[in-house]
């Protein structure tokens, strides 16, 4: 591989799979990745299937990402999970203000920005999501956007956490709906997130920070889009949810 970042593919299971389904997934996928060293791969279930999906790829090349967290350790937050329940898992990584998420929750970069800090303290390594509208790319406003949430979910976090971080570029007009970002569109926000890094903190920082792309990724696409030159991996919904699907997205990757 001629890029210095390990491409990493994680796939989005958002609320689907039952814990048997998941298994099933799971399983398929060692089958058919056992191979794979060139790609750090990652499934995030939800939370139900975390204990057993956990113990189902224990001695396998696959690693465990949970869909959101609490940014708060403990206490009277009905319904929350804290990242310190996570590691009970061998969770590693948790994807933070997905587009669904800052739709239906309303979660805000602060809030984001909160969860990060409590999931690097915990020794989790967040995927954090920015992406613009449909209209605001069609207004022009995709890089003051994406700078923006950029900016707003990442403060708080030391220098050396930035780096831990890993970043989701999700085009929001491009997930689950079948529209995926040109290669060009892709690399082009990706080249202005990184040079959006190196302003904020610098150069090394930015050129070690690795920025996924999600949107209606596919076994067909995924190869022009890693190819490009700031695309250092893949956050996938729908075709995460079949082994074959997920496992050609990621042996055309590689
Ligand atoms: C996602 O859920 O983050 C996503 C990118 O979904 P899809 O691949 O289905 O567009």
């Amino acid at each position: 591989m001629d890029k210095e970042r390990k491409l990493i593919i994680a796939g989005n299971w958002k609320m689907n799979k039952t814990v048997a389904e998941g298994l099933d997934l799971v399983n398929g996928l060692k089958r058919e990745l056992a191979a794979v060293k060139e790609v750090d791969i990652i499934v995030c279930p939800p939370y139900t299937a975390l204990s057993e999906v956990s113990k189902a790829i224990l001695d396998s090349n696959i690693r465990l990402g949970a869909q959101t967290m609490s940014e708060h350790q403990n206490g009277a937050y009905t319904g929350e999970i804290a990242a310190g329940m996570l590691k009970e898992f061998s969770v590693r990584y948790v994807i933070l203000g997905h587009s669904e998420r800052r739709q239906y929750q309303k979660e805000s970069d602060a809030l984001i920005a909160a969860k990060a800090v409590a999931a690097h303290a915990a020794a989790l390594k967040p995927i954090v999501c920015v992406g613009e509208l449909l209209e605001e790319r069609e207004s022009g406003r995709t890089e003051a956007v994406i700078a923006s949430q950029l900016e707003g979910s990442l403060k708080g976090l030391t220098r050396a956490q930035v780096e831990e971080t890993i970043i989701a570029y999700e085009p929001v007009w491009a997930i689950g709906t079948g529209k995926v970002a040109s290669p060009q569109q892709a690399q082009d926000v990706h080249a202005f997130i990184r040079s959006r890094l190196t302003a904020l903190y610098d150069e090394a920082i930015s050129r070690r920070v690795r920025i996924q792309y999600g949107g209606s990724v596919k076994a067909s696409n995924a190869r022009e889009l890693m190819q490009q030159p700031d695309v250092d991996g893949a956050l996938v919904g729908g075709a995460a949810l079949e082994i074959r699907s997920f496992s050609d997205i990621i042996k055309n990757s590689i």
